[in-house]
């Protein structure tokens, strides 16, 4: 019983921080095994992304992977519209920072320094990774990440997945002669799979200390009654999304049940609510969609790791709530036409952002900035980042997964009269 389980190690995690003052030093042994967990997960991703995309292009004829392609842009787009709407409706009518002010609240951290301009042009520079070995291991980005503590050396996970794109195209094209590098990533792919099934079976362990781990750190829980109407409202409209919007697209296109399929994708939920991180989820989703909800490893070799780095619905969504909120703090009125704004930037923002955690933060900045809002502000909502950040990636790999489900459908035709006219499918063997 996972649940019973996880409830035990909370409790774990308060009772040692009630009755025991551990130093640093125990603080650190205590998150090991989650921190063990982490690294297996990470060390995954790149051959997980390499080989599944590819692959996933190189498979489908650039007619078919081109109608996959639009309708998945079509999906991410709409949902992440809707999902910021519902924000911005929730925020406008709970108003969470009306009954207070700015000055009431503590201010955690630096203020990153972040244009729209620079998270464009990095978004665009990632694009065109000048090193393919440098692309592994590093993003180019503006120094700020670092400042609020959203790593910078992480994989140019957009770099690679344009690089894998082009080739898997080149591949597709070169008929017998690509055959053996497509069998080649093929059999990788298979057995990264492998491997995300072992570490698969240590999960539990290095996910209950995870959160033991994290209730010991937690140093100031006085913060959580001063922002806990923002919180309230971020979080139910990640509920919202969660449990109607997007189950409601899903059915009214895929007419089978949404909540059998988030069911299916519990494990990869748990995850992304631990790590933070859609990308470290990225070897999990991928495990969940395709064994539980059966989707069409074509489809989900295409639509989830570019989904993992551009679609972000909760992020999305917690941007519009919290520029709203920093404003409300101020008093400071917002037209039609800012929170149109508000809207379109927080859109843009959430594409920008990477899938490693508290990147949504950072590109908060520029929302904040499309208004006129001071970008120091975004030090009032620092502080409560680590919890909601949890949340928000859980929507965004469940917007993900669902993409998959929903492109699959909308893709069946294509993908059928593929079926009749190869007769060695490399994707499902
Ligand atoms: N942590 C989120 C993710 O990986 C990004 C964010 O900070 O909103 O999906």
């Amino acid at each position: 019983n996972g649940g019973g389980g996880q409830k035990r190690w909370i409790g774990l995690g308060v009772l040692v921080r009630e009755y025991a003052s551990l130093s640093n030093l125990d603080k650190q042994y205590f998150g090991f095994p989650g921190e063990i967990l982490m690294r297996m997960l990470k060390l995954v991703i790149l051959p997980l992304i390499i080989s599944s995309m590819i692959t996933g292009v190189a498979a489908l004829d650039s007619e078919v992977s081109g109608k996959i392609g639009l309708w998945a842009v079509i999906y991410y787009f709409s949902t992440t519209i809707i999902a910021v709407i519902l924000g911005i409706i929730l925020v406008m009518t709970i108003k969470p920072g009306v009954s207070q002010t700015a000055d009431n609240i503590d201010r955690t951290g630096t203020t990153p320094n972040v244009t729209t301009t620079d998270t464009l042009l990095d978004l665009v520079r990632n694009m065109f990774p000048e090193n393919l070995v440098q692309a592994c291991f590093q993003q180019n980005i503006t120094k700020e990440y670092k400042i609020v503590g959203a790593y910078s050396d992480g994989i140019n996970v957009l770099g690679i997945i344009v690089f894998c794109v082009t080739f898997g195209l080149v591949i597709g094209k070169m008929g017998e002669k690509g055959r053996i590098l497509l069998e080649f990533f093929d059999a990788l792919n298979e057995a990264t799979m492998k491997l995300v099934q072992i570490i698969m079976c240590y999960m539990p362990v290095g996910i209950l200390f995870l959160i033991a781990a994290k209730i010991i750190e937690v140093e100031d829980w006085e913060i959580f009654k001063k922002m806990g109407l923002y919180m309230v409202t971020v979080l139910s409209g990640l509920a919202i999304h969660a449990t109607i919007c997007l189950p409601l697209i899903f059915f009214i296109i895929v007419r089978k049940n949404p909540y059998t399929f988030t069911l299916g994708m519990a494990q990869a939920l748990v995850t992304a609510l631990m790590i933070s991180s859609s990308s470290a989820t990225l070897p999990v989703t991928f495990r969940c969609a395709e064994e539980n909800n059966r989707i069409d490893k074509r489809i989900t070799r295409f639509v989830l790791p570019v989904g993992a780095t551009i679609n972000m619905d909760g992020t999305a969504l917690y941007e519009a709530v919290a520029a709203i909120f920093i404003a409300q703090l101020n008093d400071y009125p917002l037209d039609v036409g800012q929170i149109v704004t508000i809207s379109i930037t927080a859109t843009v923002a959430s594409i920008g952002a990477a899938g490693v955690p508290n990147a949504g933060l950072v590109t908060m900045v520029i929302v904040l900035t499309a208004v006129g809002l001071p970008a120091s502000d975004v030090t009032l909502i620092v502080a409560v980042d680590w919890l909601l950040d949890r949340f928000r990636t859980m929507i965004n790999v469940l917007g993900d997964a669902y993409g998959a489900g929903i492109v699959q459908k909308l893709s069946k035709r294509e993908l059928e009269r593929m079926d009749l006219t190869s007769d060695v499918d490399v994707a499902n063997p």
